[in-house]
């Protein structure tokens, strides 16, 4: 307390102020000391300058000290008070600080060493209680800030939640739409393909070979289209959680030659060998033939597509913890490390531009996807730019009837068991695994 301290006493008796000037004199207090002798002067004084003490009387002409503390306490005027008593009890000294006084001091006690000690205490006092006003006016801020906060959340959340139920009704809304479109395009397409077929018979009269040549035409684009349309279905089947696993003990290396054979043709065309290495002791899996077939055929027809030249590999091998692993690989155009996760979102291709080179939906992965999951497999991709790809599927030996609640059954030539599997709706804990690396194969 260096500093000159602005000091108010307000008493209406003239013997005690000069008793208060003079201990805090006598005292050494470095001050400028102002006196007024009733509690309005004192009150008005108070509204329109700042002190860093205030000696009040407890009794006064016109009023007494509680009245007045009460008044500066309620018009919100900050300053130590310290009261001065007569012969007044403890009960009113515990009523004056309840009311807002910092501390109190019996005149028959006033001496330097009193007044000065009970001024800095007050000072002191008052300061930290104006601190800790000043804390907790802070963290009162604050909590309403986290609560403003909160309820700005609350809003947002509920916003996301309207969102999120309408996008899911769209989304169905969509798969809904996409289902009964391919499914109503497939009529037709089968009729085309049919009848093209037909007329392609030699019982049925002699085409020209130009005529041949355009039937033939419209037999294959009849087919592309269907397959197409098959794919925009099955992926919205899958979406809505619509397709089931049809599964059955079969040969897994019959059904691999049956889908190599179905696409030898198209890697012929392109002057591209395709190999086919099985090493099997036990061919035979439980598992939809038919989708194991599918997805062979989807990771063949890409593996045609995207290489100009060279070889295609299909490879099919046990693995421990009885899973089987196909393996196809190309020496094509392959996929950079950036592209690795989004191949396997729906309709997304490395190259998205309208003027691509190469045709497609870009559904094939993502079915390839979906249909591994169901069966509890992985997918891992190698490739590298330039260089080729490996897709490979690990896939367990017997899939799990998790939905029909049996084990799977025994693996026997000639045990033929067809069970369906239903779709458990995507789950993303299982996740498609790609490791990222130069391919293992040298070109
Ligand atoms: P689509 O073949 O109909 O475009 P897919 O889902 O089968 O759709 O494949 C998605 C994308 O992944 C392809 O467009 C292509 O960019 C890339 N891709 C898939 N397989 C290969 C491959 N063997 N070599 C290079 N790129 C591939």
């Amino acid at each position: 307390m260096e500093d000159t301290l602005k000091i108010l006493v307000v008493d209406d008796d003239e013997v005690n102020r000069i008793a208060v000037r003079y201990a805090l004199n006598e005292a050494g207090i470095q001050m400028e000391l102002s006196e007024v002798s009733d509690g309005n002067d004192a009150l008005s004084i108070l509204r329109t300058t700042a002190y860093d003490c205030v000696f009040l009387a407890y009794r006064l002409l016109d009023q007494d000290g509680l009245t007045l503390i009460q008044q500066l306490r309620s018009s919100e005027i900050k300053v130590p008070l310290v009261v001065l008593t007569g012969q007044e009890d403890k009960q009113t000294a515990v009523k004056l600080l309840k009311a807002g006084a910092t501390d109190y001091l019996s005149k028959s006690r006033i001496s330097p060493e009193n007044l000065a000690q009970v001024l800095r205490s007050a000072i002191r006092v008052y300061r930290a209680e104006m601190q800790v006003t000043l804390a907790k006016d802070q963290l009162r801020e604050s909590h309403e800030q986290l609560i403003r906060k909160n309820q700005e959340l609350e809003r947002q959340q509920q916003q996301l939640q309207i969102q999120n139920f309408k996008l899911s009704e769209a989304l169905l809304l969509k798969s809904h739409f996409l289902a009964t479109m391919s499914h109503e395009l497939r009529t037709p397409m089968n009729a085309i393909i049919g009848f093209s077929q037909i007329l392609l018979r030699p019982k049925f009269g002699q085409l020209t070979h130009q005529q041949a040549d355009m039937v033939e035409r419209i037999l294959n684009n009849g087919k592309h289209l269907l397959m197409l349309v098959n794919e925009v279905l099955d992926f919205s089947k899958l979406e809505s959680g619509r397709l089931d696993l049809k599964a059955e003990i079969f040969d897994i290396s019959k059904v691999i030659n049956l889908a190599v054979g179905e696409m030898r043709s198209l890697a012929d065309a392109k002057n591209l060998s395709l190999l086919v290495e099985m090493d099997l002791q036990n061919s035979l899996v439980f598992n939809d033939p038919v989708r194991v077939k599918q997805i062979l055929i989807n990771l063949l027809s890409n593996a045609i597509k995207f290489t100009e030249s060279g070889e295609i590999w299909v490879e099919v091998e046990e693995l421990p913890t009885n899973r089987v692993a196909i393996m196809v690989r190309d020496t094509g155009i392959g996929i950079a490390p950036r592209d690795f996760k989004r191949i396997f979102e729906a309709f997304r291709q490395v190259d998205q531009t309208i003027t691509r080179k190469y045709p497609g939906t870009g559904l094939g992965l993502a079915i390839i996807d979906s249909l591994v999951r169901m069966m509890g497999g992985k997918i891992f991709l190698e490739s590298k730019l330039g260089v080729g790809s490996m897709f490979k599927i690990e896939l367990p030996r017997q899939i799990t009837l998790s939905s029909v609640g049996s084990d799977p059954p025994p693996l026997q030539d000639g045990n033929r068991v067809v069970c369906s599997v239903k779709n458990p709706h995507h789950s993303s804990s299982q996740a498609r695994q790609t490791s990222i690396g130069y391919p293992k194969y040298k070109i």
